[in-house]
């Protein structure tokens, strides 16, 4: 008989929905359904068992992919990194802590560098934070308190879809019973989105201007006059809005990539923080992040904990941690050439780096882990196919609120086929193991305590 499974975690987007209930067949191998999800929620665990490999690839001399058994791929992996001056882990947008924290084992084996998606994405929040701190909330409160919600820079009806229902817009809460209709939406966004047009205002700030508008806000905000229109939107329209804002019982500004990749980057963010605060002296205001994917706020929590740093880690001291976005960050270092190795973990660089360091980081080996083929896999010396977390992987993932989730699995990964974490445990040995031939072949030469050999 079919078996249902209650409260099982998305492993797509950064909402982590955790409400899925998902029908598997009588023998466990099956999904044969999936409810309360948004449709790309459904999509990831209907095409779990689609377009994968059961064992890894290597690249052959004549460009083709030959299979090789695990043994052989992590044997790969760890001479790669044994051999690397500077080899660099990146990715992790999509796997669990546990992942995470097997992974940063490796890296400071290796003396890697150890970076992730952040880096070019909510890197620059990162930055303003740490200037300026960071006056959020969780989305239970949000939930349950906000009367006032402001999207800027963000469009979740279609990068977040069940964001507005589960937590902003429609849901009723403890303070919040009437839903959708106790609640004023404010969408700054130079298009006419799709959330745009659930909202009761929508300002059409002018592309890359959005640095001026805050200011503006926080000018209104304090009693001040402004000039009639200031990055494209009138000066009418900012005093209402404003009003609305210092009228809320609670308000949260969600912020997305708008803000994060547009002219002003981490400057942006650091304003819409000041706004926050101001906002403060008048009634309760919060800030979030729209975080992608489903566990990218994990390794900023993860690595936080064990080196003091969410991002851009560099670890080829081995005996300290240090971090430098601009220098340590991913894209940097390979546009200065200065990796010689690089391991794509669950993510796809091939797709979201430009092109010219993905270039340079081919001139040198290029390994991906990752359940499905993409864009990485397809340009990869050798492609290591894991369990898919939330589907086959159970672990703990962090929500964009930086609230953690035990994420269950629903099936059994293909026979044989680790998960992320097993992966790196057998890496992190074979290196060891690595290290100690060295040391044993020749004694006087073996690297000494907390440095790397071959250094
Ligand atoms: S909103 Fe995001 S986490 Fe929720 S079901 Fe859709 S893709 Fe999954």
């Amino acid at each position: 008989m079919a078996k249902k499974i209650e409260n099982v975690g998305c492993p797509f987007c950064g909402v982590c929905c955790d409400d899925l209930v998902v029908t598997v067949s009588d023998d466990g191998k099956k999904i044969l359904e999936v409810e309360n999800s948004c449709i790309i929620g459904s999509t990831v665990f209907h095409r779990a068992m689609s377009e994968r490999h059961t064992l890894p690839r290597l690249r052959q001399p004549d460009g083709t992919f030959k299979e090789i058994s695990y043994d052989e791929a992590i044997d790969y992996t760890a001479k790669v990194l044994h051999n690397a001056k500077k080899p660099l882990i990146y990715g992790f947008g999509s796997t669990n802590c546990e992942g995470m924290a097997a992974a940063a084992k490796v890296a400071e084996q290796a003396g890697a560098v150890l970076d992730n998606c952040a880096s070019i994405c909510h890197g620059s929040s990162f930055l303003a934070i740490f200037d300026n701190g960071y006056p959020s909330c969780t989305l239970g409160e949000v939930k349950n308190r906000a009367d006032v919600i402001v999207y800027w820079g963000a469009n979740p009806a279609h990068a977040h879809p069940r964001h507005m229902s589960r937590y902003s817009i429609f849901p009723r809460g403890f303070f919040t019973g009437k839903g959708h209709k106790g609640r004023k939406i404010i969408v700054i966004d130079p298009r006419h989105t799709d959330t745009a047009q659930v909202a009761d205002i929508h300002l059409q700030v002018q592309q890359g201007h959005d640095y001026d508008l805050f200011d503006a806000f926080r000018t209104v905000v304090r009693g001040h006059d402004i000039p009639d229109v200031v990055a494209g939107v009138k000066k009418e329209q900012i005093i209402e809005a404003v009003d609305i804002m210092k009228k809320a019982r609670f308000g949260t500004i969600f912020y997305g990539m708008g803000l994060c990749h547009s002219d002003g980057r981490n400057h942006n963010v650091d304003i819409a923080i000041s706004l926050t605060r101001d906002l403060n002296d008048f009634t309760k205001w919060t800030i979030m992040a729209m975080r992608g994917h489903y566990n990218i706020t994990g390794p900023g929590a993860v690595w936080s904990w064990q080196y003091g740093f969410p991002y851009c880690l560099d670890l080829t001291k081995r005996d300290i941690a240090h971090m430098n976005p601009g220098e340590t960050s991913s894209v940097d270092l390979a546009m200065r050439e200065e990796v010689d190795a690089f391991i794509n973990i669950g993510t796809d660089a091939a797709a979201h780096f430009p092109i010219e360091p993905v270039k340079r980081l081919r001139k040198h080996p290029w390994i991906t882990i990752d359940p499905h083929p993409n864009m990485a896999t397809e340009i990869s010396d050798l492609h290591i196919p894991v369990g898919i977390v939330g589907v086959e992987v159970p672990g703990i993932v962090y929500r964009m609120d930086n609230v953690p989730i035990q994420y269950r699995n629903v099936i059994e990964p293909p026979e044989g086929v680790p998960s992320d974490e097993e992966l790196f445990e057998r890496i992190y040995e074979r290196l060891c193991e690595l290290e100690a031939e060295d040391a044993a072949r020749e004694p006087a030469k073996a690297a000494p305590e907390g440095a790397r050999a071959g250094e």
